[in-house]
């Protein structure tokens, strides 16, 4: 039998088996709306049959500028199984970025969270393409009188039919649009197939995968405006599982009494929103009882993180990696059998790194001029892929993203282990090129890490009147902490070589940050680049 891998089955499943399986959502507004998945399933078919209604095409762009809430969720299904193109903006961009955005995607159709709305009076007029904007709300007299024809979500979800069937769609149309975070460069569109969205779901779910099921209560944190919140609204569907939508709030006390509260066991994010977590679990003596696992990625996660959720809560955390061109999950680390006995540091070890590809993915090394390789876990090269739900090509450009022989570079620079573990290195445009050797920015910011009287700190290339270029480290201190120069150095003694060894410390109060919570390590390179081109001597 040939059944089309489509969306709309993810949520018929949903609605079919788990209707009564309750979503927690938190309003922007404040205050937690409870719903289920057959309400979802409901609204989603009223938003689809009201679009109908408002004559928006199929494969029409209708994005979103929203917090994790279950408004969201609704759009996620109403707008993909209704064959339409879900197409999520990340907020945290400049109206500048949002505009071009939304005009490269083409997008007809605004849903925007209250939060939004002084974003959207800056957008609106901006792009020509877009008919339809509607606050994710009830009706409210206030903003209508700012923003021109506003409608209102749960006005239009009423004109809707709750008995809407999906229309028939093949699994090759598009059911999702997100753009890169731009951390390296202008962002670009990547459209989601349905099947790609649906095998993305069974592949990155597996139980050497994410492993969620139904009796999990899972909470993305994971914003669902960056990479469809890694499939999890997808995956929550297919198996049923309890979401807790932590809307705007997602500051670690926040999520503390959303965990205890609502007795999350799985919950997702990037490492910043887990550091937060473990201040606020100090601050207020909760020991997180629910919480079994957490996944973290995104970027590279701090050494001692690991071992300060298992030691400290009982909490297993899962050291993920994947982008947006590869929807997004491309690793995810969990340990072989053959591990059982290793000791502990040993273990500690091999999940510190971003893990193995799962069914559905893979992944080789190749180098500069396209040779391969060796997966021996020593050599870097630059990390290929390819997989069922790995993009061919960007939205509006032409020409595909693929090598000649059909696998997609990362752009990530990473070493691969005879059983599949990778480990990313670097960036490929962030590594340092000293006097012809490489020297991975990852391993000189893990090393400061550590230090107890720094905060954080991200290594760059400095340009180098005789090495062409040298690291130089940029080094938040912690609160009241005033190290020096010299002591910090010195912590990378015996550590890595002597010529890898920073040629300066500069401290500043704090890292410029992009969309995704990402160092943004072209301004750093923008205003410390040069700080070494005075040196002459050496
Ligand atoms: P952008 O490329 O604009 O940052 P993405 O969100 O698509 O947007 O980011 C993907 C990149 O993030 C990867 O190529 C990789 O460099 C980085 N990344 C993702 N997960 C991890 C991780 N677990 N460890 C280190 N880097 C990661």
């Amino acid at each position: 039998m040939h059944l089309p891998l489509t969306v709309g089955s993810l949520i018929d499943h949903a609605e079919r088996y788990h209707a009564g399986t309750d979503i927690v959502s938190v309003a922007t507004a404040g205050g937690i709306e409870r719903t289920d998945w057959g309400t979802v399933a409901a609204h989603a078919r009223r938003l689809a049959s009201a679009l109908d209604g408002l004559g928006v095409a199929r494969g029409a762009r209708c994005a979103t500028i929203a917090w994790n809430n279950r408004r969201h969720l609704e759009i996620y299904f109403g707008v993909g199984a209704g064959g339409r193109v879900t197409h999520t903006v990340n907020p945290r961009l400049t109206p500048d970025q949002i505009a071009f955005i939304l005009g490269d995607a083409g997008a007809e159709v605004l849903f925007f969270d209250a939060t939004f709305a002084p974003l959207v009076e800056k957008l609106a007029g901006r792009v020509p393409g877009l008919r339809h904007l509607v606050l994710m709300d009830g009706r409210d007299d206030d903003a209508a009188a700012r923003i021109e024809g506003l409608a209102f979500y749960d006005e239009l979800l009423a004109r809707g039919d709750r008995g809407h069937d999906w229309p028939e769609l093949a699994e090759t149309e598009a059911a999702a649009l997100c753009y890169t975070s731009g951390t390296t460069g202008a962002p670009k569109g990547v459209l989601y197939s349905h099947r790609a969205i649906v095998l993305h779901t069974l592949g990155g779910n597996q139980p050497d995968g994410l492993a969620i099921r139904a009796r999990d209560t899972v909470m993305p944190v994971v914003p669902m405006f960056h990479v469809n919140a890694w499939g999890v609204p997808y995956i929550a569907a297919a198996v049923g599982a309890r979401l807790v939508l932590p809307g705007p709030n997602l500051d670690g006390e926040s999520l503390v009494r959303l965990i205890d509260g609502e007795k999350v066991t799985l919950a997702l994010g990037v490492p910043t929103i887990w550091m937060g977590l473990l201040q606020a679990l100090e601050k207020t003596g909760s020991k997180a009882e629910t919480l079994q696992r957490t996944v973290v990625g995104g970027s590279a996660l701090p050494p001692s993180m690991i071992a300060a959720f298992r030691d400290r809560y009982g909490t297993e955390l899962i050291h993920a990696w994947g982008m947006t061109e590869t929807t997004p999950l491309g690793t995810l680390n969990q340990l072989l059998q053959k591990h059982d006995d290793l000791p502990r540091d040993a273990k500690a070890a091999l999940r510190q790194g971003q893990g193995r590809p799962p069914y559905g993915v893979e992944l080789r090394l190749r180098d500069e001029f396209g040779a391969p390789v060796p997966h021996d876990g020593q050599s870097a090269g630059r990390l290929q892929i390819r997989g069922h739900w790995v993009a061919a090509g960007y939205h509006g450009q032409e020409g595909g993203a693929l090598t000649a022989d059909g696998w997609f570079d990362t752009g990530d620079i990473a070493t691969l282990d005879p059983d599949g573990y990778m480990t990313i290195r670097d960036r490929a445009k962030d590594m340092i090129k000293s006097g012809g050797e490489w020297i991975s920015t990852v391993e000189l910011e893990n090393i400061a890490a550590a230090h107890p009287r720094l905060a954080t700190a991200a290594a760059i290339a400095a340009r180098h009147p005789r090495w062409d270029e040298r690291p130089v480290l940029i080094a938040v201190p912690r609160a009241g902490e005033t190290p020096d120069e010299a002591e910090i150095l010195s912590i990378y003694k015996g550590r890595v070589a002597d010529w890898q060894v920073p040629d300066r410390v500069i401290f500043v109060d704090a890292l410029p940050l992009g969309a995704t919570g990402k160092v943004l390590k072209t301004v750093l390179r923008d205003t410390y680049g040069d700080c070494l081109m005075a040196d002459t001597e050496e």
